[in-house]
């Protein structure tokens, strides 16, 4: 009884040191679990693989005891396992012939597949070896190799669980320590990068700050510059001011100038109104009473008639004459009319011919008979200004000329132009001094000679020509005689030589019924004149006055039929005076007719403007006016 109860004592004691044993064991796991932080703690801190190697190699040698630990690491580059960490480090050369012949049996590669311990059948120097994996749920980051020292024990399964855990825990403070190092070193990167950003920024600050100074300076300059050339611009709009001014002084200045030479010139008009209107007043008197004396059959049928004939033409001519003064005086002003016509040649040249035969004759210069082929032919031209061209041509001809000498003309016509050449057997011109031919007021040498001349002629003849589309030119030879060639357009009509004809016959005088005429003029000869016509018809009778004043205190008493008025009378006007007239109710009526000397165009539109019927210029011509004063009677007074 005794003896089974100490068996079963013997039992309990036994019993309970297990269970003591065991609960040390606990304990001590407890305590390695408890103290597995510090690896990743320490990782943190040192975060060197060694280190986190030599605190695991701690714990594990503390579960059971190892001849050898080592701790592979993969090398990344060529995916083969070194050994880091091997203790003791005599061992590593006999460590490593155990991990390749471990590769090569497969067992090596066996084990990283497991996540656990494995214990391989190959052993070194007989003792057993175990191996575990060293990953993190992502990556192997290499193999714990251990060599037990004791080589009849295998560690329990709880601290081969353990050992297990612990290496788990230091694969991952490595991935830790790797992430780490990464993160830091990125981290670090960063803040290089930082840095370098920093940099680059104060760099660009300076930069920037710099050539914000130099674009200040730029700014600076440039207002500067902007100030200068505002100042500059200023100058100069002071300047255009004074140049404006003076501009605006100067075109004053014109306009008086104009205003000086337009009065100048208007003066130029008047004069040479007032001189047309003096040739023409005492003009008046010898052509009108030459057609007076012409309106007699017996007188015209006398040798008289012959003298009055002359007269009459002769004072025509000085008429036309008087008309071509006036008209060069326009062809200066540039103010000439043209009126050209289809006019007949041979008509023309007769009209000069006469015109010159005297001088010719009283010269003992012979004057040649016109071509005979002439009559149909026309140029086309105004008649007076062609004319005008012959007369000084010829005449030249027959003033330079010598007793005896000949004057010639030559006609050739065709489609394009007339050609008329005026040969003369004359002095001749001296052929240095052919080229000042056409000059003005150059006479070529001539000037000491008998021969009268203002050398103006030829100037006026070439300026006519060109007017009417014509041209002149010459040739002469000194001591030999001259030509002179002129061309014209030719006429487009052939001509009845008749048709031109002006006829010297008188109109023959009938018979009328009475009626009363008031004549206002200041001129004795002229009213005379105005007698000695309408007294052909003892029916008419005629008043006059002397003045515009007492003209129309006649014209109120006797109310005549038909009032003859000239403008240039003492006092009032003719203008003032038929604006009177035309005013007063019982003059309004009465048709007035003025007759003056001034043939100025603008006169006559003034006349016709103030109210007169129609303006007739002296000298008058006789039958136009007869015929007037028949048509605002009613009467018929020649046939
Ligand atoms: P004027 O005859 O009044 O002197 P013109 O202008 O008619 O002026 O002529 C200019 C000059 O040309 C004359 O002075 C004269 O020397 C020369 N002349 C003109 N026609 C002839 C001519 N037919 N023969 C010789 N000389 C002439």
């Amino acid at each position: 009884m005794k003896q089974s109860g100490d068996k079963e004592l013997e039992k309990l004691r036994q019993r309970l040191e297990f269970l003591e044993k065991v609960n040390q064991q606990y304990i001590s796991t407890l305590d390695t679990l408890n103290s597995l932080g510090d690896i990743h703690g320490n990782v943190r801190q040192k975060r060197s693989p060694q280190h986190i190697f030599s605190s695991t190699r701690q714990y594990i040698c503390r579960l059971t005891n190892f001849d050898v630990t080592a701790f592979l690491m993969v090398n990344e580059d060529n995916n083969s396992f070194e050994i880091k960490d091997c203790l003791p480090q005599n061992s590593q050369h006999s460590l490593q012939s155990l991990i390749d012949s471990l590769i090569e049996s497969g067992e090596f590669g066996w084990a990283l597949n497991q996540s656990r311990i494995c214990q391989p059948q190959l052993k070194l120097d007989g003792k057993t070896v175990l191996l575990h994996v060293l990953s993190s749920r992502t990556r192997i980051r290499g193999m714990f190799i251990g060599v037990l020292a004791d080589t009849e024990s295998v560690p329990s399964v709880m601290t081969l669980g353990l050992i297990s855990a612990i290496l788990y825990n230091s694969a991952y403070a490595l991935e830790s320590a790797t992430l780490y190092k990464m993160v830091m070193k990125d981290n670090q990167d960063l803040e290089l990068m930082v840095v370098d950003r920093t940099k680059a920024l104060n760099t660009a600050q300076i930069e920037l700050k710099k050539s914000n100074e130099e674009l200040e300076g730029r700014v600076k300059e440039r207002t500067a510059e902007l100030l200068s050339a505002n100042k500059k611009l200023l100058a100069e709009v002071e300047r255009r001011k004074e140049i404006e001014n003076s501009l605006r002084e100067s075109e004053n200045n014109l306009i008086a100038a104009r205003q000086l030479a337009e009065s100048a010139n208007h003066a130029k008009s008047e004069f040479l109104s007032k001189m047309s209107h003096e040739l023409r007043t005492p003009l008046n008197a010898i052509l009108g009473f030459s057609q007076v004396m012409e309106l007699s059959d017996e007188l015209m049928q006398s040798e008289n008639g012959y003298y009055v004939n002359e007269i009459r033409t002769a004072g025509e001519h000085l008429l036309v004459l008087i008309n071509e003064v006036l008209d060069l005086a326009k062809i200066e002003a540039g103010k000439i009319d043209i009126n050209s016509e289809n006019i007949n040649l041979a008509d023309v040249l007769r009209e000069c011919y006469a015109l010159i035969k005297p001088l010719a004759k009283k010269k003992g210069v012979k004057l040649k008979e016109l071509p005979d082929h002439l009559d149909n032919l026309c140029l086309y031209a105004d008649r007076t200004l062609v004319k005008q061209v012959f007369i000084n041509l010829l005449s030249n001809a027959v003033k330079y000329n010598t007793e005896g000498g000949m004057v010639d003309l030559k006609v050739d016509f065709t489609d394009e132009m007339a050609e008329i050449r005026v040969i003369d057997s004359g002095i001749g011109i001296k052929e240095d001094m052919q080229q000042y031919m056409f000059q003005p007021f150059n006479r070529l040498g001539v000037e000491s000679s008998k021969v009268e001349g203002t050398g103006m002629g030829l100037v006026i003849t070439k300026n006519l020509l060109l007017l009417m589309g014509g041209q002149i030119d010459f040739k002469s030879k000194f001591g030999h005689g001259t030509e002179f060639c002129i061309r014209l357009p030719p006429g487009f009509e052939s001509f009845s030589p008749t048709k031109n004809k002006v006829s010297n016959a008188p109109d023959r005088i009938l018979a009328i019924k009475g009626f009363s005429v008031l004549y206002i003029e200041n001129d004795a000869p002229n009213i005379r004149l105005m007698e000695s016509i309408l007294s052909k018809w003892p029916q008419i009778t005629l008043t006059s006055a002397l003045s515009a004043e007492s003209g129309i205190e006649l014209a109120r008493e006797m109310i005549p039929d038909v009032i003859i008025m000239d403008i240039n009378l003492s006092e009032m006007n003719g203008y003032e005076a038929v604006k009177l007239l035309k005013t007063e109710k019982q003059t309004a009526s009465i048709p007035v007719i003025a007759l003056s000397a001034n043939a100025m165009q603008k006169s006559v539109k003034q006349g016709m403007e103030s109210g007169f019927e129609r303006y007739l210029t002296k000298p008058l011509k006789v039958v136009e006016f007869l015929k007037l004063l028949g048509s605002l009677t009613g009467q018929v007074l020649l046939q």
